[in-house]
């Protein structure tokens, strides 16, 4: 089943290293043979992304910094020029201070509120405007988003409001771009190794609960959710828009955790 993306190029934000989500999805995209680009935070990170995207052909990378509006002019400006247009976007990209991922919510502070939100919320919504110019045929746009959104997860705290405003958007921007044949969707994996989970407090624990009592026993792998990325930036996705799907064994169906396990 190769050639799903056959003729589609897209541009993927958020690679870190070789755990990172966006990764997953790249390689399922490139394994389908789409053309990708990659957006990365800063030089060090850079330094990590050129041999990933040198391993699925491309040799195209932006310095992006989502709060830097000038980052993110130059990229989508060397997007246009290089390729005219394009067909998806994947962003993979959130934040807030590590301190504040741990203890209780309530102690949340302004400064980290406006930052989470900022990165982890609105960049979708900045960069989705700037994609859909690039996109006269329509296109496919996917962000990543986690079930602390809709249920409490002790120490995700802001993030699960950030991911729950990143859900909501996800749905007034399937509907701003539903005419311009512009599909928006989310996808929302249980927890994964990576740095950003790390940053998580108790991230561990939560990665072995969820395991231990996901209907399928099972967290997720970066094949699981790059499989989703694939049918929902394909045109197997054609009808899908404005959908959170979940790649999370099953987790979320569940109303108290499994009998062996209490
Ligand atoms: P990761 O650390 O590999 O990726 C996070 C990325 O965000 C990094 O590449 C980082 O450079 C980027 N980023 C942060 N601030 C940025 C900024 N200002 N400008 C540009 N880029 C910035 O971790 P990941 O787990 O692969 O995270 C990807 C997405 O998946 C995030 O939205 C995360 O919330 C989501 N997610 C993660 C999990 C999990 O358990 N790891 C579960 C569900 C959803």
């Amino acid at each position: 089943m190769a050639g799903l993306m056959q003729g589609k190029r897209g541009l993927v934000m958020g690679v870190a290293n070789e755990r990172s989500i966006a990764w997953g999805i790249a390689a399922a995209l490139a394994a389908e043979g789409a053309e990708l680009a990659f957006s990365y935070q800063g030089e060090a990170f850079g330094k990590r992304v050129e041999p990933l995207a040198a391993s699925v052909g491309s040799d195209f990378l932006v310095d992006v910094d989502v709060t830097n509006d000038d980052s993110l002019a130059a990229c989508f400006a060397a997007l246009k020029d290089r390729w005219g247009t394009m067909d998806f976007l994947v962003h993979a990209i959130a934040f807030s201070d590590k301190n504040e991922l741990t203890g209780r919510f309530i102690n949340t502070s302004r400064t980290n509120f406006k930052q989470s939100l900022d990165i982890s919320c609105f960049s979708f919504i900045d960069v989705s405007r700037r994609a859909a110019e690039l996109m006269p045929e329509g296109g496919s746009l996917v962000t990543l988003t986690y079930g602390g959104s809709n249920r409490v997860t002790p120490n995700y705290n802001v993030m699960g409001v950030a991911k729950a405003a990143l859900e909501s958007a996800t749905r007034y921007l399937a509907n701003d771009l539903g005419p311009q044949k512009i599909r928006v969707n989310a996808i929302s994996p249980g927890p994964m190794k990576t740095l950003a989970g790390a940053a998580i407090g108790g991230a561990r624990a939560t990665f072995r609960h969820t395991e231990a009592n996901a209907p399928l026993r099972a967290n997720a792998t970066l094949e699981a959710i790059g499989g989703t990325a694939v049918y929902l930036l394909s045109d197997y996705g054609a009808c899908t828009t404005g959908e959170i799907v979940r790649v999370d064994g099953g987790y979320h169906v569940l109303g108290m955790p499994q009998q062996d396990n209490l």
